[in-house]
């Protein structure tokens, strides 16, 4: 070694010593900046006050990216070992699965989590967890349908429903995991044949979201329509006239309930992979599943709180109780391509 580098090593050394002699003063809690980062692709206002608790009562900074999550995704991706985010949060198993395909998540064993989530509603290993749920409901125009009439997902594709079923495009996820469900339940045939059915009873090329579906059936160009619950539950909390008009013309049914029961969807939220704040990122994710929180979650978006026992919002506690198809939402996901390939097949635009 010459001198020149052997003075540099010693340097180096030196260097070294110092900063592990400094570590311990950084690590403390005085001078710690406690934060966790989340990617969420959820945007409602309520969400604040989410956070803002959480922060309050831990101390711990909440950093937030809103977009949508395939986007959060390909962001993380991007970032790959160096991705700030430690929580994504996402609004659809089949999303929340995708991210964990990609290798996005990682698996936590959390006892809080596993006590608070039922089996059906979290991956299997811990990748994610639904923390609020939507159930695909049908939406019936009293004038025209009896409620009895509807027996569930299934008999819509019955002849009897020709030109009178209304239902957003397969290119939306909430379709693609309802469809994932109906494989689980009938075998891909069997839900071919299903999505073929339903086809041939649309009542109009399918275009425009759930609450378009809901409008469209109190207007009467179809009887009922597919759509997730809370789209309902904000046209019922609406104040403007038009909306108090179309939610006289109209009722719901839960499907299914002498079968499997009712579609289940989640919203949820995962473990990072590389996560940097991966304690925090923990507690966050246990807060979500507490009382307050899950009030807070699902009061958002009139969703049901996927803890059993936390407060439910008026409209839906006035629905009463109904029957869960109880598959695990991660078969939506496992489903999802040949849910997407049966339903262009069936001509499901
Ligand atoms: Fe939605």
């Amino acid at each position: 070694m010459t001198d020149l580098a052997n003075r540099l090593s010693r340097r180096a050394l030196l260097r070294a010593a110092f900063a592990l002699s400094l570590a311990p003063l950084l690590a403390g809690p005085a001078l710690a900046a406690e934060e966790v980062n989340v990617y969420s692709a959820r945007h409602y206002d309520t969400d604040e006050a989410l956070y803002a608790h959480f922060t309050k009562a831990t101390g711990i900074r909440v950093n937030r990216i809103e977009a949508d999550a395939d986007k959060l995704m390909e962001r993380m991706r991007t970032e790959g070992v160096n991705s700030p985010a430690d929580v994504f949060v996402a609004v659809d198993a089949g999303r929340l699965w995708r991210a964990q395909a990609a290798g996005l998540l990682q698996p936590l064993k959390s006892p809080v989590l596993e006590a608070a989530v039922p089996a059906n509603l979290r991956a299997p290993d811990g990748e994610w967890f639904g923390l609020s749920k939507r159930v695909r409901i049908i939406v019936y125009n009293k004038a025209k349908v009896r409620p009895e009439e509807i027996k569930g997902y299934e008999n819509l594709a019955d002849p009897k429903w020709k030109g009178r079923v209304l239902v957003r495009s397969s290119t939306h996820i909430y379709n693609q995991s309802l469809t994932g469900a109906l494989i689980a339940a009938l075998g891909e045939t069997g839900a071919e044949s299903w999505a073929r059915g339903l086809v041939a009873n649309f009542a109009r090329s399918p275009r425009g979201g759930d609450t378009d579906q809901i409008r469209a059936v109190a207007a009467g160009e179809g009887d009922v329509a597919l759509v997730n619950h809370y789209y309902l539950a904000h046209l019922i909390r609406s104040a403007k006239p038009e909306d108090k008009a179309a939610v006289e013309k109209i009722d719901m049914v839960f499907p299914d309930q002498s079968g499997r029961g009712a579609h289940v969807n989640i919203s949820g939220a995962g473990l990072a992979r590389h996560a940097p704040n991966r304690a925090n990122a923990i507690k966050l994710l246990e807060y979500f599943v507490s009382p307050e929180a899950q009030a807070i979650f699902a009061e958002g978006n009139a969703e049901y709180p996927a803890v059993k026992g936390a407060r439910l919002s008026p409209i839906l506690a006035g629905w009463g109780e109904f029957r869960e198809d109880t598959v695990n939402a991660a078969v939506f996901g496992r489903n999802n391509e040949a849910a997407l390939k049966l339903m262009d097949r069936a001509g499901w635009k």
